[in-house]
């Protein structure tokens, strides 16, 4: 579809980055762009409307960018998980395995109000490990999930099957 094609044709690869081997998909070039970054931010807004989202989750960092002002669009409160020890106050937290070492993820504890349903966004599904510690963490806080979007899904890795058990039955969506 057009928006598809819009949105691809503004990621750009960039070879052996972070590291050698790694083709990474830099959004910069969408975000630039004042008509791909509208049309990604409504598309996102619709579909946290559509899914009945009342807040809609960021994963830090390149989720925030598109998360806040999709939730603006949406007329939607916003909501940060955070890398570990970013946030003040009561904090939950859920660590996760990357390929060396690991990392801890954290949201406040008192974001969510009783029934909130929350759409989760991030830039790339790549393995799922990033998703699916946010997704339990939003269990942990309460939050019932109304739907996870991400703008673009690295098919060649398993990271939709990873999350296959976490999304009580919402969906997974890809721009
Ligand atoms: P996962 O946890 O699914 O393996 O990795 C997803 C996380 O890593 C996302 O938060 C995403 O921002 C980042 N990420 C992994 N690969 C890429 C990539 O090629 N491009 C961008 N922009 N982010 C990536």
């Amino acid at each position: 579809p057009a928006l598809a094609e819009l949105l691809n044709s503004r990621i750009r690869d960039v070879p052996d980055y972070p590291k050698p081997g790694v083709l990474f998909k830099d959004i910069a070039p969408l975000l630039a762009d004042a008509e791909a970054f509208a049309a990604l931010t409504q598309a996102l807004a619709d579909r946290a409307k559509a899914l009945g989202a009342t807040k809609v989750v960021g994963l830090e960092a390149r989720g925030f960018v598109l998360a806040a002002p999709a939730a603006f669009a949406a007329g939607l409160g916003f909501v940060p998980i955070r890398k570990a020890g970013k946030l003040p106050g009561e904090v939950f937290g859920k660590s996760y395995d990357l390929e060396y070492g690991s990392a801890t993820l954290e949201v406040q504890c008192d974001a969510f109000s009783p029934g909130e349903r929350v759409l989760v966004v991030d830039d790339v599904l790549a393995t799922g490990g990033t998703i699916a510690a946010s997704l339990d963490l939003l269990r942990q806080a309460g939050a019932q999930l109304a739907g996870v979007v991400v703008l673009m899904e690295l098919g060649f890795l398993p990271g939709r099957e990873r999350l296959a058990g976490h999304l009580d039955g919402a969906p997974l969506e890809t721009l």
